[in-house]
């Protein structure tokens, strides 16, 4: 039975992702619980992908909730056009001192993607205000996914992304494969001399690309892209919106490289999965081609609710966090459990390959597969788990109990056995 709110109020709801004409309909969730995420019908359903990647230290937890009603009851809100507030001053400081590399400055907006436009806009106009206009186009790869606005969508593989339909409206970009060999790697060089006067500068998602298709790549692959492209004086541009606060296991992916990018896009977990909140972080070089006595040559960029000071007490509550509790160990904890109880997979009918890296696990089927049809199937099971394209994945919270994962992996083995069947 659904609650009294639930019905009509379905029916004046859009969903993301989804057909709406097909599409199951959404469950109701009443409340949420350190990995658990709460039904109406009173099931409780243990969660495998933590919202998105989201909520890296649980549901609730008692510091992240604390420190968010502490400036509730101060500031909800305030304009950052013209004014500074302590929650962002804190935050920035502190981002700075952990990101990789020497990065100056922080500019906040409110999600991943916005964090992603902001990168992108920084990018061209840093070789508009040095006399380069033409400068203006990225190089991004196969299978990336860097958001939905249209920028984003841009380097987001539009010929083959779930934006396909955007193809043509989208900006045209250079799409090229990871670099993953030595053959490789002199191609990418190559391609990025030939173009090298039109180009702006390259944006990856470092170790991991996520919504494209879980693919990963090593840190060598990662290094040789920052390189050339920096070698080239070229942006180099780090998306660790997915990866960053050790989803794959290093603090942020650019670490296990030793790479330094110019601009680097953090969201998701930066709030610990309680606010929106996204971060652009830029080198000095970057920011100071934006200076100048041309009022033209500023960043013109400023979303209502850029900084939300309630989003930056929870990121700042959640570096607390990752100050406090050991969640390195715990990512290693989970790699290994991951590893265990998705590998007996690979040897399924239809499952094309098990992959997993620091708290992401893999299962890839045949595509002919339709995995979304596998959701139901793991709500029966008690899971959480959202299979999309050819992937069935787990990302869970970080400090997921070994049972709660043991419980999710075996929940994967058997739908997976079931559907290949
Ligand atoms: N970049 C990457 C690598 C992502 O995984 C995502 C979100 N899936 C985004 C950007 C976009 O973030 P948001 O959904 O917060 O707009």
């Amino acid at each position: 039975m659904n609650p009294a709110w639930y019905d009509e109020g379905v029916r004046a709801i859009w969903s993301p992702y989804c057909q709406m004409k097909t599409a199951p309909a959404p469950l109701a969730a009443v409340a949420t619980r350190g990995t658990r995420i709460i039904l109406a019908d009173g099931r409780e359903l243990i969660d495998g992908v933590a919202s998105w990647w989201s909520a890296c230290h649980g549901y609730n937890h008692p510091h992240l909730l604390e420190q968010v009603g502490r400036q509730l009851a101060i500031m909800p809100h305030v304009m950052f056009g013209g004014l500074v507030h302590e929650q962002a001053c804190t935050l920035a400081r502190r981002l700075l001192a952990i990101a990789p590399g020497k990065l100056a400055r922080v500019f906040f907006s409110y999600s991943g993607s916005p964090a992603v436009e902001v990168a992108l806009k920084m990018a061209v106009q840093y070789w508009k205000n040095r006399g380069h206009a033409g400068r203006d186009r990225f190089v991004c790869f196969t299978d990336g996914y860097h958001g939905d606005t249209l920028g984003a969508m841009s380097v987001s593989d539009p010929d083959h992304s779930m934006h396909r339909a955007f193809r043509d409206v989208v900006p045209r970009q250079h799409v090229v494969d990871i670099p993953r060999t030595c053959e490789a790697r002199q191609r990418f060089a190559s391609f990025l001399d030939a173009h090298g006067d039109a180009l702006a500068g390259v944006i990856v998602e470092p170790l991991v690309q996520g919504a494209g298709g879980m693919r990963f790549h090593d840190a060598e692959a990662l290094a040789a892209i920052a390189e050339l492209t920096r070698a080239r004086g070229l942006l180099f541009i780090a998306d660790e919106i997915a990866t960053g606060f050790h989803r794959a296991g290093p603090r942020f992916a650019c670490d296990e490289a030793g790479v330094a990018p110019d601009i680097l896009c953090l969201g998701k977990a930066l709030t610990g999965g309680v606010l929106g909140l996204g971060a652009t972080l830029a080198s000095e070089q970057v920011f100071d081609a934006f200076l100048s006595d041309d009022a033209g040559a500023a960043l013109m960029h400023g979303p209502t609710f850029m900084a939300n000071p309630l989003a930056c007490a929870a990121a700042n509550a959640s570096l607390d966090l990752f100050e406090r509790e050991p969640r390195a160990r715990q990512v290693a904890g989970i790699e290994q459990t991951l590893r265990a109880g998705l590998e007996p997979c690979r040897g399924l009918p239809g499952v094309v390959d098990v992959r997993v890296r620091g708290a992401i696990g893999v299962v890839q089927l045949d595509p002919r597969i339709h995995v979304p049809a596998l959701r139901p199937r793991f709500v029966a099971e008690g899971a959480w788990i959202r299979p999309f394209g050819d992937i069935v994945y787990l990302a869970p919270a970080l400090v997921i109990e070994p049972s709660d994962l043991e419980f999710l992996t075996a929940a994967v083995r058997r739908v997976v056995a079931l559907a290949v069947k």
